[in-house]
């Protein structure tokens, strides 16, 4: 709850946007979960049509043509057990030690997608319902007399189907209990009421990813506005006994895109969270430079096929990676010119955070 101490953008918040499903999924593995059987409280309280399955593999969810599956894909939430390989974790450098999954699948609609490419199917959005064990399953990667650290939003926008499942809480919880484990989470949603009062002991760092208006406005859809992501971010960072959630934040401005009058939209973007973020807090940012590879630029170009967003190999320097993957990155001379902007826009204006990396 806001107390008295509240700018004035808190009190002008309008109601989260909140996806909604036009009809979920459960699997019978699912429903013999504990917590598929909380999910299934929760979505019955929401009145949404609800199919049981009668097997554990998910059919049926395609269209005629790419488009088509898209959307009913984007449309549709299941609830399922994640496989026996996701108990085996991989490691998410720069952003942390290793990363976990609540749920694989979005429902927003960026044209830029970090998930294009790396999810194989329709973009379900599926979410898992043995959470319980994959938690349990963590503390086999924490490493003695270290803080380990755990990302849950490789995969999904964990606050974006917060109110169906209730697993980020979950997650929250569960850290808040760890003595050398942070758990690290990343949005562009804003429903943040239900984070508020968790007993997080200072062990997860919510972030907001957040971009310049004209980038945010053309190729972010489906997601909350980014003065209503900032509003979320510092009610998460206000101290509890001011009404906030008293948690170390984060800032992640991704991509960065050099488009017209970039150095002017992006101060204005800083203006905006100076705004927001007006009193001492914990914050951290990441700077993440657009990218795209060969795979994820053919199934943006399915997803999105009137889409404006730049994505031009002749513009571009090729980064292979050590397993011989291509990534398409700007220009060296592009990236010198952003990455000295971004740094000393944010060592001067908030001399107090800490810049985690660029890339
Ligand atoms: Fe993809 Fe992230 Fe946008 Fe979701 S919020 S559509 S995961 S880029």
């Amino acid at each position: 709850m806001i107390t008295d101490q509240v700018s004035v953008s808190d009190t002008q918040t309008r109601s989260p946007r909140l996806w909604i499903p036009e009809r979920v999924l459960f699997t019978p593995a699912a429903l013999d979960e504990d917590w598929g059987q909380q999910i299934l409280k929760r979505v019955q309280s929401l009145n949404l049509p609800i199919e049981e399955l009668s097997q554990n593999r998910l059919k049926g969810l395609r269209g005629e043509s790419e488009r088509d599956t898209y959307n009913i894909a984007k449309r549709t939430l299941a609830v399922v057990t994640a496989p026996p390989s996701s108990f085996k974790l991989s490691p998410i450098p720069p952003s942390a030690d290793w990363q976990f999954h609540l749920a694989e699948g979005c429902p927003a609609h960026c044209q830029y997608c970090y998930l294009a490419g790396s999810l194989s199917g329709p973009p379900v959005i599926r979410v898992f319902a043995n959470l319980p064990k994959i938690l349990e399953n963590l503390a086999n990667y924490e490493q003695q007399g270290k803080t380990t650290s755990f990302e849950v939003s490789c995969y999904t926008d964990p606050l974006g189907i917060e109110h169906l499942t209730g697993s980020l809480a979950k997650c929250i919880r569960y850290f808040g209990t760890r003595t050398n484990a942070h758990l690290r989470w990343v949005s562009k949603f804003d429903a943040v009421d239900g984070l508020l009062d968790l007993p997080h002991n200072g062990n997860t760092r919510c972030r907001m990813s957040v971009n310049a208006a004209p980038i945010s406005g053309k190729f972010e859809g489906g997601t909350a506005s980014v003065a209503s992501r900032l509003n979320a971010l510092r009610r998460l960072a206000l101290p509890q006994e001011r009404g906030g959630g008293g948690y170390p934040i984060g800032l992640v401005i991704a991509p960065i895109i050099p488009i017209d009058d970039w150095q002017m939209h992006y101060s204005r973007l800083f203006e905006q969270i100076n705004e927001a973020l007006d009193f001492d807090c914990n914050l951290t940012f990441e700077l993440i430079s657009h990218r795209f590879t060969p795979g994820s630029k053919e199934v943006l170009q399915t997803w999105y096929p009137q889409s404006k967003l730049e994505m031009d190999e002749a513009k571009r320097s090729v980064k292979r990676n050590k397993f011989g993957g291509t990534k398409y990155v700007y220009e060296k001379d592009t990236m010198k010119a952003l990455r000295s902007f971004f740094e000393s826009e944010i060592s001067r204006r908030f001399p107090n955070a800490e810049i985690l990396y660029w890339t």
